[in-house]
Parts: structure tokens; C-alpha cells; sequence
């Protein structure tokens, strides 16, 4: 598919022949694109490169080359990969010859750079038209139909749009990106003068995660707003990040400003932006996205400002109502805790946490979509030990096995039945018991997958019976706890709430994306020697995840809670 790399801040990017753009920044943030341009920020600090997100670029490309191995076994004599090393001019001049010979499915094609209008892209497969000209097809890891009915698919070993019917089991599920990208690389194929002429409206398609079809889109089709075809959505936003990136190129006033957006979270300009939106004390700090914009644009644009609002009072009649994200009063209360320098804040007098006789707080480590390697338990008996109960204290029930492995399951099913074996236990002697976690979705998630992939399995669950466990009012979410009674500045996750609990991880360095770079460590996934240090430093990392849960409820069970502000305090 087209590249996700931006464009650099020099040479091709940027140099006299212009900006050159790829599919990627159409959906990218637009401050993202002006500082993928601006040769000033070159030197500008940077995050470390998400491990999660290169894990997901090496999963789609495997994705990838399954589909075209299976594609080239279908396909025979009309298959015919650019299979040239090299810079991408070599494989666009190799792709430009297959293109002359009138090649029915070109693989792995680089389109030519389009300077005049700053296009860049490749295409997973070109696909001949009877009468010449192709159209683009794109390989993607993410689910592109949903049951239903409507979508113009064809079999993944056919993939000619001219044969294309309406799909009686499958809705397109649509994804603005793949959308988009195909966009991109039809006005690239007119450029190049390689576009059907008298097919019609123009089309692309898409092979997704479940390669059972392919999905062909008319992109004439108004699937966007107001009725827009995907070209015409196109061209607007292809003109506006081309004018962001050259204006940055040029050193010309910014036509894109920082604010805080969901995506600032995995994009590597963040201690960047973030320092700049501190020193501006960017309202976006605590309204992100839509809700920051909406505040700017009304006149309140700084922390500050936010904070003079009355939370008890009206929302200010030039704000929308209701104002998109959290309510107008939190945002006001997040705004002057800020101001004081408080990290949180309490909703109530008393902060109401389940408590029982038994306690076991859960924490899960997952590799992104690999798998769990290792699920962490911390055993306490608040109401008194008994004999022949289980020795309290941390365990741990790991596989070192690079994921993926089925040794997955055995250490999940090892986990599963100590767990259930000490609620069992405990409820049998008539006492209480409750488990905890922080944020339920990922360990849910994954004890469901467990049990579906591991079926059969000795020890294994079934999904009806973890169901049931999610279920129980004794598997207990702290992080819906928190987010009920607590007001956090600076994010409610685990990291940042068990600080106001007086809880520190050994670990300076503790967090998520660390931990997956330990694991490739401690598991040798790049080839080296499995790293026994790594290995010793995720366990204690996991201890510490279950130690601060269990520091977190105790403290919020306490009378130190009252030591945090009311909201009605600030
Ligand atoms: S950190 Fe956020 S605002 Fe800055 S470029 Fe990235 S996504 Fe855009």
C-alpha cells in the first residue's frame, strides 16, 4: 500500500522541485505535515519510534506478502511483480515497462513521482482494464466488510473490478484512509497517463484482514459529507496539506498549529508540540480535539482562560451546546486543578472501592496483536489468612517463547486456574473475594481470545466461563473507579494516578512502549540471544503494575484520599 513515511523536510520533500506528498498525510494530523516539511525542525526532539506501531507495520507486510504469494499462485502468467531492488526510481522504471507491455496485474508497483502536482505513491497491485489503463488495489491488515449486504467485491483470485457484483453477505466498512489512498493513486495514474479512459467512474481496490474478497469502491460514489465523492474530498485535502507543506518548506508562516488530538499520543513530534502548547498554555492541553477547537474559537484559548469560566454556571453562549468531550464544569475544574498544580482532584467526600476478605490484582502484558506473555497476580488476604489458604504475594505465569506460540495458552490456563482456584476456595469458606485490574478492556480481551484460540487445551476455559468471570461483580475495573471520583490533569492512567497514592515503580523507566522493546530482548525476537536481565526487568515491571493497584484501592479505601482537594475546592 502507499507508504506510510512522510515526505522528508529535504530533497524530494522539499527542495526546488517542491513538495512531494504520499496518501499518509492525508489523514494525518495537519502540524504534522508542516513539520515533516519545515527544514527549522529538523533538530527538533522527537519520541522514540513506537515499538507497537513498527510490530504493526511488520504484521502488515507479512499480511502482504501472503496475500501475494496466494495472488501470484492464482493469477499464472498474468502475474508480474516489479522485483527490483533498489531506490523506488528503479522500480518505477521497471513498473513504467511493465506498464508499456500491457501487463494484466503488476505487483508491488512504484507509480512515477508526480512533481507538478507533489504526489508520491505505490500501489499493491495495478490491474489492467479490457482496452488498457489500470486501477489501483490495495493490501490491508484491518477488517474492510461487515456482515450486511451491498458491497462490490469479487474473489480475491479474480480481482478484475469489471467482474464485480453486489456482495448479499457483506456492507463495506469503511475506512477514509483506504479511501483516500486510493484517490491518490488514480490521480497519479492519470498523471501518468495510465488510467482507463471510457470505464466509467474511477475505481480501487481493497483486499482486507480476512483476505475472503476484494471490495471495489466507486470513489465518484458521495460517501463523504455533503454528498462528496471520494476524488472530490480528495483534491480539497490534498490542496490544503500541500499548501501546509509548502509553506512550511518555504519557511513561510505556519498554516497549521499545534493542538492536542487523539493521534498526539503515537506521533513523534509530541515532546514538541507538547512543550509549545505549555509555554502557549494551549487550551488544548485540557480539552482535546473538537472540544479545544470549539473553546479556541470561541475566545477561550489558554488554561487560564478556561479556569476564569463558572463550572456552575450556563456554558457561555458562543460555545455549542452540548460541548463535545467531557462536561463543561470537569473542564473547568481540570483547568484551574491545573492552575494549582494538582495532578487530581476529588469528585466526592468518600470514594466508594469493592473491597473483600480475599484480593488478587491482575495485570496483563501483551506483545500488540501477538499475544499475552505473561499475566501477573498479587494475592492478599485483608480479612485474615486462613490455613490452607495460597501464600500470598506476587506470582507470575509467563511464556518466553516468542509470540506467537501456543506455549501462550498453557501459561494462560496456568493463570486462569490458580485464579478461579483461589475465588473458589475463598467463596466456598464463606468468605468474599474480588479481583482487579486497571482498564478491563485489554485484560478481557485477551482473556477471551485466549480461551477461543487455546480451546481444548488442558486447563483452558471456555469464552462462556471468562464471560462469566467479566461478568462477576467481584472482577473489578479500578480505572472505572478513578474515572467515576477523580478529576486527573494529566491522564488517568495507571502511571500517572498511583504517584497520588504514594506509589513509585522501581523502574525509572517503567511504562508501555518500553516494555515492548524489553520484550524483543527478552525473548531474542530480533535474533539475538534471549536477554535474561530484560526478562527479570518486565517481571518486576509487572509487580509493580499489580503493587500499584493494590497501593491505589488501599489508599483510596483510606482517610489519606481526603487529602486531594474536592472539586469544590478549587
Ligand atoms: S503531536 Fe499532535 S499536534 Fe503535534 S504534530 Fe503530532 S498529532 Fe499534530
Amino acid at each position: 500500500m502507499i507508504g506510510d513515511q512522510a515526505a522528508p523536510a529535504s530533497g524530494d520533500g522539499a527542495g526546488r522541485a517542491g513538495v512531494l506528498l504520499d496518501a499518509g498525510a492525508l489523514t494525518r494530523c495537519r502540524r504534522r505535515v508542516h513539520l515533516d516539511h519545515d527544514p527549522s525542525a529538523a533538530g527538533a526532539v522527537r519520541a522514540l519510534p513506537d515499538p507497537a506501531l513498527e510490530q504493526r507495520r511488520a504484521d502488515a507486510s507479512e499480511h502482504r506478502e501472503r496475500i501475494g504469494a496466494a495472488l501470484a499462485e492464482a493469477a499464472g502468467g498474468s502475474w508480474h511483480p516489479v522485483e527490483v531492488p533498489g531506490p523506488a526510481g528503479a522500480r518505477a522504471a521497471r513498473t513504467a515497462e511493465l506498464v508499456a507491455e500491457g501487463a494484466p496485474l503488476i505487483w508491488d508497483a512504484v507509480l512515477p513521482l508526480d512533481r507538478g502536482a507533489g504526489r508520491r505513491g505505490s500501489a499493491d497491485l495495478l490491474v489492467r482494464l479490457p482496452g488498457g489503463g489500470y486501477v489501483p488495489l490495495l493490501v490491508v491488515r484491518r477488517r474492510i466488510t461487515d456482515p450486511g449486504e451491498g458491497a462490490r467485491t469479487t474473489a480475491v483470485t479474480d480481482p478484475f473490478p469489471q467482474r464485480a457484483r453486489t456482495d448479499p453477505d457483506r456492507k463495506v466498512r469503511s475506512s477514509p484512509r483506504d479511501l483516500l489512498a486510493l484517490a491518490q493513486l488514480t490521480r497519479m495514474l492519470e498523471a501518468a497517463g495510465w488510467a482507463p479512459s471510457g470505464h466509467g467512474p474511477p475505481v480501487g481496490g481493497v483486499i482486507g484482514m480476512d483476505a475472503d474478497v476484494v471490495v471495489w469502491h466507486d470513489l465518484a460514489a458521495g460517501h463523504w459529507p455533503g454528498g462528496r465523492g471520494t476524488m472530490a474530498e480528495y483534491d480539497a485535502r490534498f490542496a490544503d496539506r500541500r499548501a501546509v507543506a509548502e509553506a512550511a518548506a518555504a519557511g513561510r508562516p505556519a498554516l497549521a498549529q499545534p493542538s492536542r488530538i487523539t493521534e498526539c499520543r503515537r506521533c513523534p513530534w509530541w515532546p514538541t508540540c507538547e512543550a509549545e502548547l505549555e509555554a502557549a498554555d494551549d487550551v488544548s492541553i485540557v480539552a482535546h480535539g473538537e472540544t479545544g477547537r470549539l473553546l479556541r474559537t470561541a475566545g477561550v484559548g489558554t488554561v487560564a482562560a478556561l479556569a476564569e469560566l463558572d463550572p456552575a454556571g450556563p456554558v457561555p453562549p458562543e460555545l455549542p451546546v452540548p460541548l463535545p468531550g467531557p462536561p463543561f464544569a470537569d473542564l473547568v475544574a481540570l483547568a484551574r486543578a491545573r492552575g494549582q498544580g494538582r495532578s487530581v482532584v476529588r469528585r466526592s467526600e468518600s470514594v466508594p472501592v469493592p473491597r473483600a476478605d480475599v484480593e488478587v490484582d491482575v495485570d496483563m502484558e501483551s506483545f500488540g496483536e501477538s499475544g499475552a506473555y505473561l499475566w501477573g497476580a498479587l494475592l492478599t488476604h485483608p480479612g485474615g489468612r486462613r490455613e490452607g489458604d495460597a501464600e500470598p504475594g506476587y506470582r507470575a505465569f509467563a511464556t518466553w517463547e516468542p509470540l506467537p506460540t501456543s506455549d501462550e495458552g498453557r501459561s494462560f490456563a496456568e493463570f486462569w486456574t490458580w485464579l478461579t482456584g483461589v475465588r473458589d476456595a475463598t467463596r466456598a469458606s464463606g468468605r468474599t473475594f474480588a479481583a482487579y485490574c486497571y482498564n478491563e478492556q485489554a485484560e478481557n480481551r485477551w482473556m477471551l481470545g485466549s480461551a477461543a484460540r487455546f480451546a481444548g487445551a488442558p486447563g483452558m476455559p471456555s469464552t462462556v466461563q471468562v464471560q462469566a468471570f467479566i461478568d462477576d461483580p467481584g472482577w473489578v475495573d479500578l480505572f472505572a473507579v478513578v474515572s467515576r471520583w477523580f478529576l486527573c490533569t494529566h491522564g488517568k492512567g495507571l502511571k500517572k494516578i498511583a504517584p497520588a497514592a504514594g506509589f513509585a515503580w522501581r523502574d525509572p523507566e517503567a511504562g508501555g512502549e518500553n516494555s515492548m522493546r524489553w520484550y524483543r530482548d527478552a525473548v531474542g525476537m530480533d535474533g539475538g540471544e534471549p536477554d535474561a536481565t530484560q526478562r527479570e526487568r518486565l517481571l518486576d515491571y509487572n509487580a509493580d503494575d499489580v503493587a500499584a493497584t493494590h497501593a491505589l484501592r488501599e489508599w483510596m479505601s483510606s482517610d489519606r484520599v481526603r487529602e486531594v482537594p474536592l472539586v469544590t475546592e478549587l
